[in-house]
């Protein structure tokens, strides 16, 4: 009987045509580490309840896990799971009407400026009760899930009030109790300046202020979030308020990351370094020095180019010369109810790929291993090997390389997380 009950937990996932394992080091890959994901042919793998505990032959592991469930794979692909280290998937009415302003030339400041952009979601949001924003967002990251991503990080940030913010944060956390993705809880209070605060400098102060003195003590407090995040750019915040916002939120016991240098180059990568932020993300407009300082330092760099693409801009962050400055890069979908509504992952790899220049194997270690690290996940989830999480993405493709090739196609038949199914699709897994 206690063979039974033992390996009722354990699972062979069998008949893949790869395994890519993005085995190796338990850390953020860098330069040439980011060229080897790992792929392996004729072998599959073996969990037992939440872990990965094999990768090896199929004879061998019947023997080492008998009577263990078999998972035929159908010749597909699996992948770990994919790891979306950036997103605001928490949100109420989408802005589809800002898709044809931007299509008749006005610029992502002009929205906003016309009471737009982030603002038009942040009056939405208030409207909006915890439980309607819970069943939006958990249909939205099922979404997610059923292109292969089992990990999402998931910021606040268009409450901008005490109380917004705070049920934004719980409406994360009952997500993260109801699906079985593993979520990360974000606060991002520094989303923008609210305009109730913008009247004149003081009041801005009274926001930050706000937000270092109430905010981050009760986010602290309640336990509701990892990370605590800054927009700072050109127009929202300096700098400098940055600065006192994430050290007011590392002090509080947060780790931090930082939206850095997206549209213009404003100083945010260096001081991401600086701060030794987790991750630095956007960073279409990083400067020379901002490249400098990130590569001294263990900030990983997460590149969003699916908003770019949304916002009809052509400029991508600078991916070669980040990975050739040593920098480790992961790749994440932002999305979010105006600049990318995508929940496609694998599209933003064929966005790596073709707009960022990453090779395959580069654009899959950005979205696992490096995305797990952009986390600070990354000696859990990220890799197929023994010891780490069983978060699997299952593909039907038989070579990595088509995964960005059949760009805005979703080729993915299942999802699991902690060896708990997200997602199967119509093809199905038995
Ligand atoms: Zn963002």
């Amino acid at each position: 009987m206690a063979t039974t009950a033992h390996s009722a937990q354990q699972t062979l996932f069998t008949n893949a045509s790869q395994v890519v394992t993005c085995a190796g080091a338990a850390r953020a890959r860098r330069g040439p580490e980011m060229s080897d994901a790992g792929v392996r042919t004729d072998v599959c793998v073996a969990i037992d309840a939440d872990r990965i505990t094999a990768v090896g032959a199929l004879r061998d592991l019947r023997v080492q896990f008998p009577g263990a469930r078999e998972i035929d794979c159908r010749g597909g692909v699996i992948t770990p799971g994919l790891v979306d280290s950036h997103t605001h998937g928490v949100f109420g009415r989408p802005r589809y009407d800002e898709q044809e302003m931007r299509a008749a030339g006005l610029d992502y400041m002009e929205i906003a400026r016309r009471g737009g952009g982030i603002h038009s979601s942040v009056r939405d949001l208030r409207t909006q009760s915890e439980d309607t924003l819970f069943e939006l967002a958990r249909l939205r990251l099922l979404r997610l899930a059923s292109f292969g991503t089992t990990t999402v990080e998931v910021k606040s940030g268009y409450g901008l009030t005490l109380a917004d913010e705070l049920k934004t944060l719980r409406v994360i956390a009952r997500l993260a109790e109801a699906l079985p993705l593993r979520i990360v809880p974000t606060f991002l209070g520094a989303h923008e300046i609210p305009l109730e605060h913008r009247g004149t400098a003081a009041s801005r102060q009274g926001y930050v202020d706000l937000i270092v003195h109430e905010m981050i003590p009760a986010v602290a407090a309640g336990k509701l979030a990892r990370f605590a995040d800054v927009f700072c750019e050109t127009g929202v915040y300096t700098v400098d308020e940055s600065r006192a916002i994430l050290s007011a939120a590392r002090a509080a016991g947060l780790l931090i990351k930082l939206h850095a240098d997206e549209l213009t180059s404003s100083g945010g990568a260096e001081l991401a370094a600086s701060l030794g932020a987790t991750s630095a993300d956007h960073l279409a407009a990083i400067s020379d020095t901002g490249i400098a300082a990130l590569a001294q330092s263990a900030t990983v760099a997460t590149l969003l180019p699916g908003t770019m693409l949304f916002l009809g801009k052509t400029k991508h962050a600078p991916a070669r010369r980040l990975i050739d400055a040593g920098i480790p890069v992961a790749l994440a979908t932002d999305f979010n109810p105006g600049t990318s509504p995508t929940p496609n992952l694998p599209l933003v790899l064929t966005l790596g790929v073709s707009q960022l220049h990453l090779s395959v194997a580069e654009a899959v270690i950005a979205a696992t291993v490096n995305g797990a690290a952009a986390l600070a996940l990354a000696d859990r989830i990220g890799q197929i090997a023994p010891g780490f999480a069983a978060d699997l993405a299952v593909f039907d493709v038989r070579d990595v390389r088509e995964l960005p090739y059949w760009y805005g196609d979703n080729r993915c038949i299942a999802t699991f997380a902690r060896g708990k199914a997200c997602y199967t699709s119509d093809l199905g897994l038995t």
